[in-house]
């Protein structure tokens, strides 16, 4: 079975030899990296799953690594596990705070640190599981697999931007969203979402939608919810 990509950010070569050995043992793909901007580097072309991170590096420290992954599209739903020394604990917070899903302190045993890997790995499947989830509002059941949306029973053929948009909205009834919040969210495929182009989304949702458009409530000088 092809277990997952791991990307090991760790300046300390007897640190990267052993995880790289226990991880291979455990049929993990490994990638090494020495620096904090490598490591950033190397996680947004090599797509890790997860990312071993020493925070203290030479250079581009592992909390500034961290804030960088977080705030690139292209990593920022990759798990970080952080491998810290002892005395670091408000550096441990930060990173927590910052979006880490956890951390090792070292010296860690090597089958603690692949148990932790598999509990976040896990974590992390599940919650995409979730969003994949068919989600019932109302009269309304979105299949975001499919890509399919049935209203009243039937099928309705929506752009792939009303696809995002309904979803988007039917995630968190009674939500209000500004229309840059919505823009952030729902990336237009078929052409760029720009916040005046959500209003002629939502009209031709509505009137897609039939009866059920009016669960698409337009908050006044706010945005748009889905109704509670
Ligand atoms: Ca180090």
């Amino acid at each position: 079975m092809a277990k997952e990509h791991i990307l090991v950010v760790e300046d300390e070569e007897d640190i990267q030899e052993l995880v790289r050995y226990n991880l291979a043992k455990e049929g993990y793909r490994v990638t090494q990296s020495l620096t904090g901007e490598d490591g950033f580097k190397t996680a947004k072309t090599a797509h890790p799953d997860l990312i071993l991170l020493d925070l203290m590096l030479p250079g581009l420290d592992g909390l500034e690594v961290c804030r960088h992954l977080k705030a690139d599209p292209k990593t920022s739903h990759t798990p970080i596990i952080m491998l810290t020394a002892k005395g670091e604990e408000s550096d441990v917070v930060t990173g927590l705070e910052l979006g880490a899903d956890d951390y090792m302190t070292k010296p860690f045993s090597p089958k603690v640190l692949i148990a932790r890997m598999r509990a976040v790995l896990r974590r992390k499947a599940k919650a995409s599981a979730d969003e994949e989830a068919p989600l019932k509002a109302r009269e309304i059941v979105i299949h975001p697999g499919r890509h399919e949306v049935l209203v009243k029973g039937k099928i309705v053929n929506l752009t792939f931007t009303e696809f995002q948009l309904l979803h988007f909205l039917a995630r968190r009834p009674g939500w209000v969203f500004t229309r840059q919040q919505i823009v952030d969210e729902i990336k237009g495929e078929d052409y760029p979402v720009t916040d005046r182009s959500v209003d002629v989304q939502v009209v031709g949702l509505r009137k897609k939608l039939g009866t059920c458009g009016e669960y698409i409530e337009t908050v006044r000088g706010v945005g748009y919810r889905f109704k509670e």
